[in-house]
């Protein structure tokens, strides 16, 4: 039987084989590009933009594939998900941006019986999340500041519609993992480790992971000249 939409094509920036950090078990973990947000500290810079682009250094950062591309790559590990209870996670940027493709893409996984993971910043329509709660077994939520003041300032936007997404797929019964990074002088403070605490008791929340700070993102910056901070 062929998923409907196989032929739809987005913009990919990168897929890695045998993740181990982004949902259970092995998985494979497709990046999509295209963000609403600009967090100061970002280590996908060139997730950021929707388009393919070029670096400086005539490094090429996206490209588009098909679905039924993207899902070769996804089924040829099959066995290893079987074996590790693992799947595929879609990641980015926010998936949620190129949302036919992303929906796409995990009804594709769905139809393949393959189990599904979305990265979200949180910061889409609403819409758009019940839209997909169907599809995704699981959500990484990322929660990065606790105030609205502060999330605007470091991030670009403000966090009212993150947290009321938040509340959304809870009150929806979607089993999600809350993904909190840790950056020092930006949300390092008692405040926000105290709201994460509270999110860590919550019976809507599976579990809470504080990820520390990489400078992956720097050079890559540099090549897109983007203004790129180091913490
Ligand atoms: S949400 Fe993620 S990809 Fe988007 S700007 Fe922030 S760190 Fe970068």
């Amino acid at each position: 039987m062929k998923a409907a939409g196989t032929t739809q094509s987005g913009i990919i920036f990168d897929i890695q084989r045998a993740a181990l950090h982004d949902g259970p078990g092995l998985r494979t973990t497709v990046f999509l590009k295209g963000c609403p947000l600009r967090c100061s500290w970002c280590h996908n810079p060139e997730s950021q933009s929707v388009s393919p682009q070029t670096g400086r250094s005539g490094k090429q950062y996206g490209a588009p594939m098909t679905v039924a591309e993207v899902m070769r790559v996804v089924l040829a590990d099959r066995s290893f998900y079987t074996s590790s209870g693992g799947g595929v996670t879609l990641s980015g940027g926010e998936p949620t941006v190129q949302f036919d493709f992303c929906k796409a893409l995990l009804q594709a996984a769905r139809l393949a019986k393959i189990p599904t993971c979305l990265d979200t910043c949180g910061h889409c329509p609403p819409e758009r999340l019940l839209e997909l709660l169907p599809l995704v077994d699981l959500f990484h939520f990322d929660w990065k500041l606790s105030g609205s003041p502060e999330h605007r300032k470091w991030t670009g936007v403000d966090g009212d519609r993150i947290r009321e997404n938040l509340d959304l797929l809870i009150e929806h019964g979607a089993r999600i993992i809350l993904r909190c990074p840790l950056i020092h002088g930006v949300n390092d403070d008692p405040s926000h480790s105290a709201v994460i605490d509270r999110w860590a008791s919550h019976p809507g929340i599976e579990s809470v992971e504080r990820l520390p700070y990489h400078c992956s993102g720097l050079a890559k910056a540099e090549d897109l000249g983007l203004r790129a901070l180091q913490f």
